[in-house]
C-alpha cells in the first residue's frame, strides 16, 4: 500500500486466486480470516457470529463441515452471509464433496489427515468444475506420519513437502486453484517454514501461526510470527489462532495489517499514554471506556488519550483527535491543536462527539469550529499545572542523584 513503509519488503507477488468476492494473492490487498466457534448445523447462531466477524474485520469465515448436519447447515448459511465461507474438513473426504454441493466458496483440507490420493484427486476435479479453490492446510502438529518419519519430525522442509505432495496429486487432475499454509504452534518453525514454502510456491499463502493460545500470549505471538513474515513481504491472508472469541481473532488480524500500513483503517486505533507521575486522570480506565464508545461506532480515526495537559496535546499531535486531562478539565485536540476545553467527567463524551463530527467534516472544518477561548484556558491550565507539580513530576533529578549516591559510596 504505502512503498515509502520502511518496514516492508517488497511484496512477493503470487498467483491470484478468488474466494467469491475476495481476491487473494497477485497484489491484492492482504485479507482477514476467522473461524466460527459454533456447530455449523446452527444456522442462526453461526450466521450471527459470521456477521460478529464480519463487522470485526473479516474478510472470509471458515466454518467446519464434520458431519452431515453441518453441511447442511452451510447451504443454508452461505446464501446468507456478509462474507464468502470456507468450509474445514478433516478425515471425511464425503464432507468435502457435502460442503462443495452446498455452495462453500472455498476448502480447507488438511493433507496429514486426508491422505488417500484417489479421494484427494476425485475432490480435486469435483472443485474445479465448480471453480472453488482449495487451501492446502498443512499443520506441524498432525503431520503425515510417512512424511513426518521421512523427515525426522515436524521440521520446515516435511511441511512443505507436504503441501508439494498434495500440489502433485492436484496437478494430476489439472487442478491448481490453490493456496497454501503451513503453521506450527512454534514461532521459529512456522516462520522458516513459510519462508521456505514463499521460496518454493508461486502460489498464494495463508499465515497462521497454530494453537496460539488465550489473551494476551496468543495475540503477542501470533503477532510476532504472521507480523514477521508480513514485513518480509510474504503473506497474502492471515488468520490468528486465539483460544479466545473468534471476535478478537478477526479485530487481532485487521488491527496488525492496519497498523503495519498494510490496510486503510477502518475502525478507531487508540492511543494511550502509559501514565506517569504528571497523570490527572486514571488514564486506563478513561482510555477503556473511550475504546468501547468509540468501537461501537466504527470510525476511521486515530485517538489518543493522555493523562495530563503538559505533555499530552504535544506528545500525541499526530493523533487525528485525543483529549488531555489536567485541573478536572479535559482539553481536546485535533492534530495536536486545541478546540475545546470540557469538565472532566465528560471527556469521553466530549471525544466520541468530536469524532463523530471529524469523520463526518473534516479536519480543516472542526479547525475551523473550534472554540476560540480553548488555546488560553489550555495555557491557563498547563500554566497553573506546572507551578503545582513542577518540572519534575516523576521526580526523575531526585533518582538520578541516588544513582549517582550510590555509584560514588
Ligand atoms: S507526561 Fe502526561 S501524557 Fe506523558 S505519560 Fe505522563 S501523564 Fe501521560
Amino acid at each position: 500500500m504505502d512503498s515509502s513503509n520502511v518496514l516492508l519488503a517488497k511484496r512477493k507477488i503470487t498467483k491470484r486466486i478468488s474466494l467469491g468476492k475476495v481476491a487473494i494473492g497477485g497484489g491484492a490487498q492482504i485479507s482477514v480470516q476467522s473461524m466460527t466457534t459454533t456447530k455449523t448445523a446452527d444456522v442462526e447462531g453461526t450466521l450471527q457470529q459470521i456477521y460478529e466477524l464480519a463487522q470485526a474485520g473479516a474478510d472470509i469465515v471458515r466454518c467446519t463441515c464434520n458431519e452431515q448436519e453441518a453441511a447442511e447447515g452451510l447451504a443454508q448459511i452461505i446464501p446468507r452471509s456478509p462474507v464468502p465461507i470456507v468450509a474445514d474438513v478433516h478425515f471425511h473426504h464425503e464432507m468435502a464433496f457435502a460442503a462443495l454441493e452446498a455452495g462453500v466458496n472455498g476448502l480447507r483440507l488438511n493433507p496429514g489427515n486426508l491422505r488417500k490420493p484417489a479421494e484427494i484427486k476425485e475432490i480435486a476435479k469435483e472443485a474445479m468444475d465448480r471453480k472453488v479453490p482449495i487451501r492446502i492446510g498443512v499443520n506441524a502438529g498432525s503431520l503425515h506420519p510417512e512424511i513426518y518419519e521421512r523427515f525426522g519430525g515436524a521440521t520446515p522442509e516435511a511441511l512443505v513437502e507436504s503441501a508439494r505432495l498434495e500440489l502433485e496429486y492436484f496437478g494430476e487432475v489439472g487442478f491448481d486453484d490453490v493456496k497454501i499454509s503451513v503453521k506450527a504452534s512454534s514461532i521459529p518453525l512456522m516462520v522458516a517454514a513459510y519462508r521456505l514454502a514463499s521460496e518454493t510456491f508461486d502460489y498464494p499463502l495463508h499465515l497462521g501461526l497454530t494453537e496460539a493460545g488465550p489473551l494476551p500470549g496468543g495475540l503477542i505471538k501470533g503477532s510476532a510470527g504472521i507480523g514477521t513474515l508480513l514485513a518480509e513481504g510474504i503473506g497474502d491472508t492471515i488468520r490468528f489462532s486465539l483460544t479466545a472469541d473468534p471476535v478478537e481473532e478477526a479485530r487481532a488480524g485487521r488491527m496488525l495489517l492496519e497498523s503495519m500500513g498494510l490496510r486503510e483503517r477502518k475502525g478507531v486505533d487508540l492511543i494511550a499514554c502509559p501514565s506517569c507521575g504528571r497523570a490527572e486522570i486514571d488514564v486506563i480506565a478513561v482510555a477503556k471506556a473511550a475504546q468501547e464508545a468509540l468501537e461501537a461506532r466504527n470510525l476511521p480515526l486515530q485517538v489518543a488519550v493522555m493523562g495530563c495537559v503538559v505533555n499530552g496535546p504535544g506528545e500525541a499531535r499526530a493523533a487525528d483527535l485525543g483529549i488531555a486531562a489536567g485541573r478536572k478539565r479535559g482539553h481536546l485536540f485535533i492534530k495536536g491543536k486545541i478546540v475545546r476545553v470540557v469538565p472532566e467527567d465528560q471527556m469521553v463524551e466530549a471525544l466520541v462527539s468530536e469524532a463523530e463530527k471529524l469523520v463526518a467534516e473534516g479536519i480543516e472544518a472542526r479547525l475551523a469550529a473550534a472554540d476560540p477561548n480553548a488555546q488560553s484556558e489550555a495555557e491557563a491550565d498547563r500554566a497553573e499545572l506546572f507551578q503545582v507539580k513542577g518540572h519534575d513530576a516523576n521526580h526523575r533529578e531526585v533518582i538520578v542523584e541516588k544513582i549517582r549516591r550510590r555509584i560514588s559510596n
